[in-house]
């Protein structure tokens, strides 16, 4: 098993497409699709043949591009099982705990909802990577559309359980705004003013933020830091659980 090609691909406003290609036997993965028309010439670029898409969840920024790369290429398309309804173009249905692979990297399905109720993340634990679409962002989560603040806690917190050198792929460029809600949030952590330091950097040069890492985000993402002490003095809930403290962080973000 050798190390997979990576590119990160830039489509519509802010959202990302992440291709996967293992040089040895050609494969050729993208996961979630937001412009098909993007993809393919990022593919026709590099000579790469598409043959599998990997989709999180069923929002349009995710799955307007499958129609097109599916006809185009004939790839297979695995997405969440509690969607189909919502995903018609999916071949391969998983579900949490499902054991996949590609080119011979295993990959292990998350249940991670909340964004939406079917929303999965992929896991490859050899390759150290984790694409968690709408769930999980560099330096903040997704909005609460379908489940409750108590469900995307338990899937948020699940990602951070990870191994902390595990690269993180998401679904959107949201780390400046993100950011910049963060340090309302914990102004002192040290960390997050010097990640700060660099995401400004890169984004003025036009360059991606990601990926980012599990060990980043638990020292930065206030969204992973219910317990902080610093957090929870600024919210005025010292003691209070994890789940209720994401739920304040989220609604606060919400009006930010
Ligand atoms: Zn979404
Ligand atoms: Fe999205």
């Amino acid at each position: 098993m050798g190390a997979l090609e990576i590119v990160l691909l830039p489509c519509l406003a802010d959202n990302y497409s992440v291709i996967l290609h293992d040089p040895a036997s050609g494969q050729t993965a993208v996961i979630d699709a937001p412009c098909g028309a993007t993809i393919k010439a990022a593919l026709a670029e590099r000579g790469w043949r598409l043959t599998h898409l990997f989709i999180t969840h069923h929002h349009a920024d995710h799955t307007d591009g499958i129609a097109q790369l599916k006809a185009f290429y004939g790839a297979s398309v695995t997405g969440p099982q509690a969607e189909a309804d919502r995903i018609p173009w999916l071949t391969r249905l998983v579900k949490a705990g499902d054991k996949l692979e590609f080119a011979g990297h295993p990959i292990e399905v998350l249940d991670t909802p909340g964004h939406t109720l079917g929303h999965i993340t992929y896991y490859f634990p050899e390759d150290k990577l984790a694409f968690t679409g709408d769930t999980l962002f560099s330096l903040g989560c997704g909005r609460v559309f379908e489940g409750d603040p108590e469900m995307m806690w338990e899937s948020v917190s699940k990602i951070g359980a990870l191994p902390g050198d595990t690269q993180i792929y998401c679904g959107h460029e949201y780390t400046l705004s993100n950011g910049r809600f963060a340090l309302t949030i914990e102004p002192e952590n040290d960390a997050l003013k010097k990640r700060m330091a660099d995401v400004e950097a890169l984004r003025a040069a036009g360059q991606p933020t990601l990926p980012t890492t599990i060990d980043a985000e638990l020292a930065t993402n206030p969204f992973l830091r219910p317990h902080s002490r610093a957090i929870q003095a600024r919210l005025g809930m010292l003691g209070a659980p994890d789940a209720e403290v994401f739920a304040r962080l989220r609604q606060l973000k919400n009006k930010a």
